[in-house]
């Protein structure tokens, strides 16, 4: 359909052979709009990515209109990441952390994550199932009484650049990966007047609903979006609704779009499918997982069944299992890409059969 279509990369610095992967190809007859799809932010997500990359292939590029629609398509952004099955890059840099709008990769920012650092990376091996399980908890449970569940989790996620061992690290620089996203969104925006970008991802949010999480930065509500698209759950990445994030790559698209290019038409957001869920487990046990597989990932564990208990646990909860999960998380993805693609004009409205 897209005749001059290739596939372009970028190849990371070291001897590995790890590249980000790109389709990209101009509208055939006149560059109109846009249609951008991209995987695998957080490595180990890009399995989910993966898939709904296939989906997206297999049923609705076939209905996009190539004379008028260029395509691209990017295959894992964190490639490292996704061969290791962990969420940063090489670094232990989240990568949405690092699309910085007009700020440097300030060490002092997030001064409250220094009173959680130690809790989540404790700096030893993992020794017993039971002890560190306690110690996790009662833990978690000291910093929640002192901090309170809201400021725990806004220091936790927000990002940090100060403790390269830590959980949701910047680092210190503009990572490669993070460079070469920037370089195409820039040179999308500047080539078509219309641009809409879905970035896959897992891990939070309730289990069997998909939430599509929009910047903090888009002007309208989130029930504006439910009902334009026709799809159930849409939040805002913002404390209330979901969770702040700084350097988070949808917000810079849209610093991007607000500075540079205000008179095109743009919209991104992300797929969110969660996986423990929305309920007390879920919200304790997801930065327990986290904090096991990145303290595994530093300092080992004892033994390789602690070590392959810590590994599966965070396998589970960015890329599960159960094919019932992925079996709802292509029908919510379809329902997704019905809505926006209609809403946006890719492609012919949808019409329910009752
Ligand atoms: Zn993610």
């Amino acid at each position: 359909m897209w005749t001059g279509a290739g596939l372009f990369q970028h190849k990371l610095a070291g001897d590995e052979d790890l590249t980000i992967d790109w389709i990209y190809s101009d509208a055939t007859k006149t560059n109109q709009k846009v249609f951008i799809l991209t995987t695998g932010e957080h490595g180990v997500e890009g399995y989910v990515g993966s898939a709904m990359m296939q989906l997206f292939i297999e049923k609705y590029l076939p209905k996009l209109d190539p004379r008028t629609t260029g395509i691209l398509l990017v295959h894992a952004i964190n490639p490292w990441g996704m061969k290791y099955h962990r969420r940063g890059n090489r670094d232990n840099i989240d990568l949405n952390r690092t699309f910085l709008w007009d700020v440097g990769h300030d060490p002092f920012f997030n001064p409250e994550y220094d009173k959680i650092a130690k809790f989540l990376d404790p700096g030893t091996a993992i020794k017993s199932r039971l002890l560190d399980d306690i110690g996790y908890t009662l833990n978690l449970l000291g910093h929640i009484a002192r901090m309170g569940m809201r400021n725990f989790r806004y220091a936790l996620l927000l990002g940090q650049y100060r403790h390269p061992h830590g959980l949701y690290y910047g680092g210190t620089k503009r990572p490669e990966e993070t460079q070469t996203l920037m370089n195409l969104y820039k040179q999308m925006m500047s080539s078509y007047d219309q641009i809409l970008h879905l970035d896959m991802h897992t891990g939070y949010g309730p289990r069997y609903q998909m939430s599509l999480v929009n910047s903090a930065l888009d002007k309208n509500p989130s029930e504006y979006y439910e009902k334009r698209f026709h799809y159930p759950l849409v939040v805002a990445a913002t404390a209330d609704e979901f969770y702040a994030i700084r350097g988070d790559m949808v917000d810079y698209e849209y610093a991007l779009w607000q500075n540079e290019f205000p008179d095109k038409r743009f919209f991104a957001t992300a797929f969110e499918f969660g996986t423990l869920g929305n309920t007390m487990y879920g919200l304790f046990h997801s930065p327990r997982v986290m904090v096991h597989e990145n303290r595994a990932h530093w300092h080992g564990a004892r033994n390789e069944q602690l070590l392959a208990r810590a590994k599966q646990g965070f396998e589970e909860l960015f890329n599960p299992s159960a094919l019932e999960w992925k079996r709802k998380a292509v029908r919510d993805a379809e329902r997704a890409f019905d809505g926006i693609l209609s809403a946006e004009g890719y492609i012919q409205p949808q019409f329910a059969i009752l």
